[in-house]
This record gives C-alpha cells, sequence and structure tokens, in this order.
C-alpha cells in the first residue's frame, strides 16, 4: 500500500498546504481516503488518482477543514464517469451534512442530469452515507477500520474519532485531530505508520494559552514523540500544521492573535522535528501535500 498526503494544514486558507486529506492506495489498487478537507480532489488530480476511483470517503469529524470538499468531490467524480454509488462513513451528523450539501446544489444536479452521460451514472451523486460510533466501522475484504473517540471538541457538539487501519498486512493509525488521550495510544499501538496532527510548535502554544484564542486541544510536538516512543510506531508522520511554517502576508496579517508573528516561517519546522526528535528516535516526517509514503 501507499498513502498520499493530499492536504496537511489546519483550518486557515493556507497557499501552499490544502485542508487534511490522506489516500490510501491498497496493493489491488483500492484508493480509499480518509478526510476531505479543502483542495482533496484538486490535489488527488496532481498525484494521478481520478476522484471517481475513490470508492470509500472515512471521516474523523465535522470540522470544515475535514469535510468541505465533500460535495465538490462528489460532484467532480459524477462529471468525471464514476460508476456506482461511493460510500462515505462519518460521525454521527455527516448524513445531515452530505444530504444538505447535495441539496444545495439542486441546481446543478438537475441540469446535469439533462445530459445522458450524467444520466447514466446518476447514482454517483447518491452516496451511500452511514455514521459509526466506536468500534469496527469497516471490513470488507481486504480492509478493515477501527475507530475509537478522541479529544477535541467538547462531546455535547460532536464526537470526533482516530482510525486504526489494517490492509495489506500493514497497521495504518490516522489521529484526526486530537490532544493526547488514552485512545489515541490504542490505535497507534506498533503501527507500521502513524499519521498525526502536530498542530502548533511548543513557542505557539505557550502563546494562544496566555491569549485565550482558540481551542488548546491539539498534540504538541513533544507530546506527539511521547506518544510515537510509548507506542512504538515503526514510522511517524506529523501533519495538520496550523500555519506557523506560512510566509503569507494575509495569513501574518490574520493570525495576529493566535500565532506569534514575528516567529512564522519554515525554520520552525526544525523546531517541530527537535522536539518530536527529545522522546521518539524512530522514522520521522514531516507532511507536505503531495508527500507519499510507500508500505
Ligand atoms: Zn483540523
Ligand atoms: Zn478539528
Amino acid at each position: 500500500m501507499h498513502v498520499t498526503m493530499l492536504g496537511t494544514a489546519a483550518a486557515l486558507p493556507d497557499p501552499d498546504r490544502c485542508h487534511t486529506a490522506i489516500l490510501l492506495t491498497l496493493d489491488s489498487g483500492r484508493t480509499v481516503m480518509l478526510d476531505c478537507g479543502h483542495g482533496a480532489t484538486r490535489r488527488m488530480i496532481q498525484a494521478n488518482v481520478n476522484p471517481a476511483d475513490v470508492d470509500t470517503v472515512l471521516i474523523t469529524h465535522l470540522h470544515h477543514d475535514h469535510i468541505s470538499d465533500l460535495p465538490f468531490f462528489l460532484l467532480e467524480s459524477w462529471i468525471l464517469n464514476r460508476k456506482g454509488r461511493p460510500t462515505i462513513v462519518g460521525p454521527k451528523g455527516i448524513e445531515h451534512f452530505v444530504s444538505r450539501s447535495l441539496e444545495a446544489f439542486d441546481v446543478d444536479i438537475r441540469a446535469r442530469s439533462k445530459y445522458p452521460a450524467r444520466k447514466a451514472n446518476f447514482e454517483a451523486i447518491q452516496p451511500m452515507v452511514r455514521e459509526y460510533e466506536a468500534g469496527e466501522i469497516l471490513h470488507d475484504g481486504d480492509l478493515s477500520v477501527t475507530a475509537l473517540e478522541v479529544k477535541h471538541i467538547p462531546t455535547e457538539v460532536t464526537h470526533c474519532y482516530g482510525f486504526r487501519i489494517e490492509a495489506d498486512g500493514k497497521i495504518v493509525t490516522f489521529s484526526g485531530d486530537t490532544e493526547p488521550c488514552e485512545n489515541i495510544g490504542r490505535l497507534a499501538r506498533n503501527a507500521d505508520l502513524l499519521i498525526h496532527e502536530c498542530t502548533f510548535p511548543e513557542v505557539m502554544i505557550a502563546h494562544r494559552l496566555k491569549s485565550g484564542v482558540g481551542t488548546a486541544a491539539h498534540t504538541s510536538p513533544t507530546e506527539l514523540g511521547q506518544l510515537a516512543s510509548v507506542a512504538q510506531v515503526k514510522s511517524l508522520v506529523a501533519t495538520h500544521f496550523g500555519h506557523f511554517d506560512s510566509l503569507s502576508p494575509v495569513l501574518k496579517r490574520a493570525a495576529g492573535k493566535h500565532l506569534r508573528v514575528e516567529l512564522m516561517g519554515p525554520h520552525l519546522l526544525d523546531e517541530v522535528a527537535a522536539d518530536i526528535r527529545k522522546n521518539y528516535k524512530g522514522s520521522l516526517h514531516l507532511a507536505r501535500d503531495l508527500m507519499r509514503i510507500d508500505l
């Protein structure tokens, strides 16, 4: 199997990074997507993957930077001649999101469905959407996925999950967004690859805690190194970077309350790596869009 990091940013519109989305391409050729943040569909084309060939999308949580490309992905893969209905599996609320999104594109869908070619594959725009709770959420031949709840958004609002995926004799764990918690340790235990959020470097976390802006419900580089070491993962990808490495003047102006703007820049990735390395000695990648990892 191989993994393609389609999008590697947190929630702002970053000129260099799209929002979270990851492709798993199994040895059979089957392609599955984890989360579908903005830019996922465009990045797929750049990665030489036809969105119409992605049969299943698994969603960790309903923050917009993990789901906003879903309607675009569905529409484009319909137009790109998808055969059959795609499957979308997500936490409670995903059915509402998908059905309302497609309703909002009702005029476009009615207009295009007049064409014989679009009428012929109309089921492509009628996804099978299934809501899950903790446990095994998918098991179909070459792929099994277990979801456990992680700590990110207050549970009275919604539930957030991480995944442990078994395919081709390998284990890939994806954190979704979370602060350190027991369940992510369980999901990551002995994984061949742990793909884990690492939203802010230590200097920015200290600033955010003082300023009271945004959530602290993320994992720091030091905490991520501890987790990867304790879980004995074979390889680690840090991702979901909170724009601290950006040089964009717009992001710098807008991020003043969230980040220490004077420190922003790609050099901070060196600090992230060094802080992960304090506790973790294994293989380490800092994600960038379109990065490919073969397992
Ligand atoms: Zn996020
Ligand atoms: Zn989130």
